[in-house]
């Protein structure tokens, strides 16, 4: 049996995992991240978990690589973090240099990507993927991140940007997105997006229980199921975008499976995915609208397990 080591880090918490290469997590441990501490700091404190969940295993000679997914435009091949949104300030930062220097005289090998990624790399070895070759997979957040997996390797595009499904365009005029244009994916299903329209709906009169003073998506998505129409409404709308968007991601790349995860995910078949399919089979051509669109299977440990994967060098 062989196992590495996956470091899944965060802008609040550096979670560290090992993993068996059946896919099962060993061990596992969670730190703070500190982010105001800076990159050196933080490199550390990465280096540390690595170090805890390797004595942990000292009769395991078999560690292969230790992999980091990371927020942000990585640059994978020289383990750079070009920009991160969770880490403010951070330009072109040679994370992985860093941690290798705290690690000293520990010399396994260091890998990093993106994290939704290594979400789908996870995805595609251990969870809703295996057996497939061509895959997408969609994060339904904060922000709606995507991956894109070819011939079963992530494909990085000519600049690292590949895969950043959540800026596909689904209305020209649609509501501002965080990247500055308009009408994208994530401006209809990400989480504030998606209780912002609720707060216009409740606002322009529509009958409902939810209160807008407090509204999360879970909460609209416990409404929905006991009922609420407008709830319910909000749901349907959200998953007739990412139809919309799948179609144009299942024309460009004929992928086998979507693999969409996120908590906004977790309002399930009936409120969700139902309406995601009808919207992508209404719209796409006969032999891509074959794509299957499933949910994630990994939940939490998604992360970690691909990063993990990445230690195999397969990505
Ligand atoms: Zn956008």
């Amino acid at each position: 049996m062989q196992y590495s080591i996956g470091i899944d880090l965060g802008g609040t918490d550096i979670k560290a995992g090992l993993l068996s290469s059946d896919g099962k997590l060993m061990y596992r441990t969670v730190v703070s991240t500190h982010v105001n501490e800076g990159a050196k700091a933080i490199a550390k404190r990465i280096a540390q978990t690595i170090l805890q969940v390797h004595s942990q295993t000292q009769s395991l000679k078999d560690i292969i690589g230790i992999g980091v997914g990371s927020p942000g435009l990585i640059l994978a091949d020289s383990g750079i973090i070009h920009f991160s949104p969770n880490f403010p300030g951070w330009s072109d930062i040679p994370l992985l240099d860093y941690v290798a220097a705290e690690l000293g005289n520990l010399k396994i090998p260091l890998y990093i990507d993106n994290d939704v990624n290594v979400m789908v790399l996870g995805e595609l070895h251990h969870g809703a993927g295996i057996g497939y070759e061509n895959v997408v997979g969609l994060t339904l957040g904060t922000g709606v991140g995507g991956g894109i997996v070819i011939n079963r390797k992530v494909y990085h595009g000519s600049w690292n940007t590949a895969g950043e499904l959540g800026h596909t365009i689904v209305q020209p005029n649609g509501p501002k997105c965080g990247c500055g244009n308009r009408g994208c994916l994530e401006a209809y299903a990400g989480a504030r997006h998606i209780v912002q329209r609720t707060r216009q709906k409740l606002a322009s009169g529509q009958n409902s229980c939810l209160n807008p003073d407090v509204l999360t998506p879970k909460q609209i998505a416990e409404a929905a199921e006991a009922g609420d129409k407008l709830a319910q409404e909000i749901f349907a709308e959200t998953g007739k975008y990412i139809g919309v968007a799948l179609t144009s991601i299942a024309h460009i790349l004929n992928p086998e499976i979507a693999i969409i995860g996120g908590g906004i995910a977790g309002a399930g078949e009936k409120l969700l995915f139902q309406h995601i399919r009808n919207e992508f089979r209404k719209r796409t051509m006969g032999i891509p609208s074959q794509m299957e669109i499933v949910p994630a299977k990994l939940g939490n440990d998604a992360g970690l397990i691909g990063a993990a994967m990445l230690a195999y060098n397969i990505h």
